[in-house]
């Protein structure tokens, strides 16, 4: 495989980027079938764009952020994948999600490539106009590129119904008519599927009870431990609640807190969306003790549940980690030197590429239905989401197994294969 020149310049600062490039060649030494120039093609995104946004903010000066909307494939269909708000967000890192997203959606089968895009800012310093005014204005910038057949955006961190309405609000404004399927994870009022917030996170929980299954362990014998508390954590902890799981440690950005017992996340979750509580956040509810950042990934549990960020599981814990499985909701939160020390281990991993494809394959039914005009209802939804997230994780597990694979190069091996094929199949144009 050779290495294109132009990824020096612009995305390999990223360790993020650089990590889902050394994941790819790991999974291209398994398909030898393929030509090197194909996988060459991979390793860079189709199409990438930098917007810079000027926003009017409520002080009345105006702040100029950056914007980035990032094409990893469009062989498969429309491009699709989230838009993130996060003061760090960089090119690299959209650049890495959006490869990320072609093989989720490879592995899931949806007729889709993988896309991502961010804008660099801290959503929670930005009042509700001000962020309107930034959606609205980076919408507006990157508009030569979507379309419900070319790029369809989505929910990520920083971001949520709301956002998404106001991109489709702004997308109809611009063409003449209503097209819901510019977005997905809208509210329901506006074409929104029931089932799509809760999505990502109970197509986590159907893996870790597949996984819970194969080591012959019954849920309400187990513990988890969950960082991040925002759309997938607050998802997955409720979840697993119902279903007799003791949740006993949280964390989100503003510090972690821990209840052996089991924490009551039906308490904790009224006490996370009290008015009073402004930043809405886990910290200080009152029947837990806070422990520090650093205890929470390696406090002893069964399923350990990283909701947050990347890179958070790495050469310094990895080690040190307490817990039989790894269920990976967040996007690539293990490194490659993570991985190998606990290959070394009896630790089960579930990743992210399949654990957190919950929410991607209900974006998709979201998106069939806006297309087509016929809304499905709950039950419809989520016997469609189990029986999918099913099939992917015993195709994956079959892999792994069959090929004495570690899961996560079976899951990337299974995406890889089905975008490389496609990408065969079409030929190079001219
Ligand atoms: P969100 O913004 O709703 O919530 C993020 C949570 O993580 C918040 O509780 C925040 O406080 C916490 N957090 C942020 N940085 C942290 C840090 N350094 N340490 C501890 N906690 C931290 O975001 P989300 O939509 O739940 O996304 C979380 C992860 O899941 C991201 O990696 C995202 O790409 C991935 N994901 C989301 C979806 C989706 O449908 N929303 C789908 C697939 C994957």
């Amino acid at each position: 495989m050779s290495t294109p020149v132009a990824a020096h310049n612009l995305f390999e600062n990223s360790e993020v980027f650089r990590m889902a490039c050394e994941q790819l060649r790991t999974v291209a030494a398994e398909l030898p079938e393929f030509d090197v120039g194909i996988i060459d093609r991979l390793m860079l995104p189709k199409r990438s764009l930098v917007v810079s946004v000027p926003v009017r903010m409520d002080s009345g000066k105006t702040q100029v952020f950056l914007g980035y909307r990032v094409q990893h494939s469009l062989t498969s269909g429309a491009s699709k994948g989230g838009l993130r708000y996060a003061p760090n967000v960089d090119i690299g890192e959209v650049a890495a999600l959006a490869m990320w997203m072609s093989w989720k959606c490879g592995i899931m089968g949806l007729p889709y490539g993988g896309a991502k895009g961010g804008i660099a800012c801290d959503p929670a310093k930005l009042s509700l106009g001000e962020k309107e005014r930034l959606t609205r204005r980076f919408t507006e910038e990157v508009l030569s590129i979507i379309g419900p057949r070319v790029d369809v955006m989505a929910p990520d961190m920083g971001t949520d119904e709301q956002t998404m309405a106001w991109i489709y609000d702004t997308y109809s404004m611009k063409i003449g008519y209503a097209c819901p399927e510019i977005v997905t994870g809208k509210p329901v009022e506006l074409g929104g599927c029931i089932g799509r917030r809760e999505a990502t996170g109970r197509g986590v929980v159907y893996c870790i009870l597949e996984a819970l299954k194969e080591l012959n362990l019954t849920p309400d014998t187990c513990t988890a431990v969950v960082q991040g508390y925002g759309n997938v954590g607050s998802v997955t902890c409720d979840e697993l609640h119902k279903l007799g799981l003791k949740v006993i440690a949280i964390g989100d950005r503003y510090g972690s807190i821990r209840n052996t017992h089991g924490i009551n996340i039906p308490a904790l979750q009224k006490y996370v969306l009290a008015p009073e509580n402004e930043r809405h956040t886990i910290v200080g509810y009152p029947k837990a003790e806070a422990i520090p950042d650093d205890e929470l990934l390696t406090t002893p549990c069964t399923v350990l549940i990283p909701a947050a960020t990347e890179r958070v599981i790495n050469k310094e814990n990895a080690g040190k980690l307490q817990c039989r499985v790894i269920a990976e909701g967040a996007n690539g939160p293990t490194t490659p030197e993570a991985d190998r020390i606990l290959a070394e281990t009896d630790v089960f991993i579930i990743p992210d590429v399949l654990c957190n494809a919950g929410g991607v394959t209900v974006s998709y039914f979201e998106w069939v239905q806006d297309l087509q005009q016929f809304m499905w209802d709950e039950d419809q939804v989520n016997s469609a989401l189990r029986k999918q997230m099913h099939k992917a994780y015993s195709k994956v597990r079959h892999k792994a197994l069959s090929r004495k694979l570690t899961m996560r190069t079976a899951a990337l091996s299974l995406g890889v294969e089905k975008v490389a094929n496609e990408k065969a199949k079409r030929g190079l144009f001219p």
